[in-house]
């Protein structure tokens, strides 16, 4: 037997249970031009329209790019119509609303809910503007108005998938909330704008076509900084203009040409760009352009160490840092290594490179010492590259350096690769004792991926071997990296050597190479390179409860 409705829903239910699941019911009566409302008004942005308001109210309250839609809900219609839109008030977040003409099109009733309580909505919930069906739809009425002149940009953000492997997905999410905020507000209300792809956006627009790129390019090509991570997405941009009306083509055929222009614009779409040069042009910097910015960088102070955390795995707690270079440059932001370091080598200068970072990183790692005597077993370790190594006056700057900042034995290291040892064992072995002499620690850098020749490893002095990131990455996967990681943890106790494992991403991988026997780690689980001052604080934070932070999951 049913119950008695009345004692179920009777209005006070209604409008409770109504204001609890943020929804509003409405009432529109064109003939009174009265607009009734009840339910969550608040959560809604719809307070100041009250219980009651006119069409002009309504029409105030909304944003002026979504009066369209408005007008459209308001406009009587046959009985059954079924009615929808969405606006924003001023203020808050975007309204869906939804329901039908009644009574031969004089009252037409329904309810209003957050956007995002929506699922059919054309928006896309990670970036708020339209979703590629939702841009598609747009595109189409454009198309549809006869004789308009209008331009399809699309942008694809360039190595997005490595950056997203790189940084985790969430991290990942945030630059494409980012991105999709500046475009936004970057186009007149009138563009559309959406998210066609899952790094890819669009606008369509009335403007000129290369003003258009160029100010889409403006607008995204910015540094931007995600949970302490600097990031400097570039895009590959493609257009395609259209007239409106007979014979214009589909939205999606249109979108599809936008997208291959962008993908035979270079830099982006195809295949990861590995080479140096590639990763230069992905920059959108001309060789020369680099070239004469990087004769002077040096010199102007724009080159500087970043450090990167090293941490005993057991504990946490911090040991030392992995000094990388950084270039501060005027107009691209902060570059890494991999744009500038192969033409650094070219010009000759990784001498003058590798001096600057050396005497830079002992400084500050002198500075640290003074300020934490706690941290005794502090160290920076240095990369040091091919050429430099066979440089005359390496061994006696390296000696100047360390007795000039009063480090102890060990403290400053040099990374070496194992295959710049390798090409010439015997050369190296009197160079690396001589700088070990000289109060350096050495370190066996990428190591795994020369393994030519172990019986040399017996007779040279290194204090660390530092286990390439390669094999890391791979061990879930790959039981060969899985066994190379193990065997040189067990060549590492051996012979007495720390053990380090490179681009340890996350808690499971830490747990993983901790398992095989690993002593200390690195990688963007505790902290990718930080500025000095970064670094300062990571280390402020680590020496006050001596423990490094660590993901828990990627
Ligand atoms: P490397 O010596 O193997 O340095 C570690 C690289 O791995 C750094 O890249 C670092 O940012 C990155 N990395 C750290 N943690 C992770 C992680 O968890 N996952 C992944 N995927 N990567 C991680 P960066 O700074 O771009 O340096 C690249 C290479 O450039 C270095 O490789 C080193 O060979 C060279 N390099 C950097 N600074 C200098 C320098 O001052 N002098 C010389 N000669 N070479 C340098
Ligand atoms: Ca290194
Ligand atoms: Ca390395």
């Amino acid at each position: 037997m049913a119950m008695t409705p009345a004692r179920v829903w009777d209005a006070a239910a209604v409008l409770e249970a109504l204001g609890g699941s943020e929804v509003a019911l409405w009432l529109w009566e064109p003939g009174d031009d009265r607009l009734r409302l009840t339910g969550a008004l608040g959560v809604l942005g719809l307070s100041a329209l009250g219980a009651e308001c006119s069409s002009a109210e309504i029409m105030a309250l909304a944003l002026p790019e979504d009066r369209h839609g408005v007008d459209d809900l308001l406009t009587p219609r046959d009985p059954g119509t079924k009615v929808a839109a969405q606006f924003r008030a001023r203020g808050s977040a975007a309204c869906v609303w939804r329901g039908e003409w009644l009574e031969e099109g004089v009252r037409a009733a329904g309810v209003v809910a957050p956007a995002a309580r929506f699922a059919e909505t054309p928006y896309d919930a990670l970036t708020g503007i339209l979703d590629r069906r939702g841009f598609l739809a747009r595109a189409a009425e454009r198309l549809a108005v006869a004789g308009t002149d209008d331009v399809l940009i699309v942008a694809n953000v360039n190595r997005f998938r490595r950056l997203n492997e790189a940084l985790g997905h969430e991290r990942g999410d945030l630059v494409l909330a980012a991105l999709s905020a500046r475009l936004s507000a970057a186009f007149p209300p009138e563009a559309a704008m959406g998210r066609v792809g899952d790094d890819e956006f669009a606008v369509m627009t009335t403007a000129d076509e290369t003003a258009s790129m160029a100010l889409l390019r403006a607008a995204l090509e910015q540094p931007l900084r995600v949970a302490g991570f600097d990031i400097f997405p570039t895009l590959s941009i493609g257009a395609a203009r259209v007239r409106g009306g007979r014979g214009a083509p589909s939205a999606s055929e249109l979108l599809n040409r936008a997208v291959e222009a962008a993908r035979t614009s270079g830099g982006g779409g195809v295949a990861e760009p590995r080479a140096r040069t590639a990763s230069i042009g992905a920059l959108g910097m001309s060789r020369l352009e680099l070239e004469s910015d990087l004769h002077g960088a040096i010199e102007r102070g724009e080159i500087e160490p970043f450090f990167q955390p090293v941490v005993r795995l057991a504990t946490g707690e911090l040991s030392g840092f992995e000094a990388l270079a950084r270039w501060r440059h005027r107009r691209r932001g902060l570059l890494g290594p991999e744009s500038f370091l192969g033409l650094m080598g070219e010009l000759g200068l990784m001498p003058t490179l590798g001096a600057h970072l050396m005497r830079a990183a002992a400084l500050q790692l002198a500075s640290w010492r003074n300020t934490h005597p706690a941290m005794a077993g502090l160290t920076v370790s240095v990369n040091v590259s091919t050429v430099e190594i066979d440089r005359a006056g390496l061994i006696d700057e390296v000696e100047a350096l360390v007795r000039h900042c009063g480090l102890p034995a060990g403290a400053l290291k040099l990374e070496i690769t194992e295959s710049d040892i390798m090409h010439n064992p015997d050369a190296a072995a009197g160079i690396l004792h001589a700088l070990r002499a000289a109060g350096a620690g050495l370190a066996l850098d990428d190591f795994g991926t020369g393994f030519s020749s172990l019986s040399y490893l017996t007779r040279l002095p290194f204090d660390t071997l530092k286990i390439d990131r390669y094999f890391v990455r791979t061990m879930a996967a790959n039981e060969g990296s899985t066994k190379i990681v193990r065997s040189v943890v067990d060549l590492g106790r051996a012979l007495s050597l720390e053990v380090v494992a490179e681009g340890v991403e996350n808690a499971v991988m830490a747990a993983r190479v901790m398992e095989l026997g690993c002593d200390y780690g690195q990688g963007f689980g505790y902290a990718p390179a930080l500025s000095a001052a970064e670094a300062e604080v990571y280390l402020n934070e680590s020496y006050a409860d001596g423990v490094a932070p660590l993901k828990a999951t990627s």
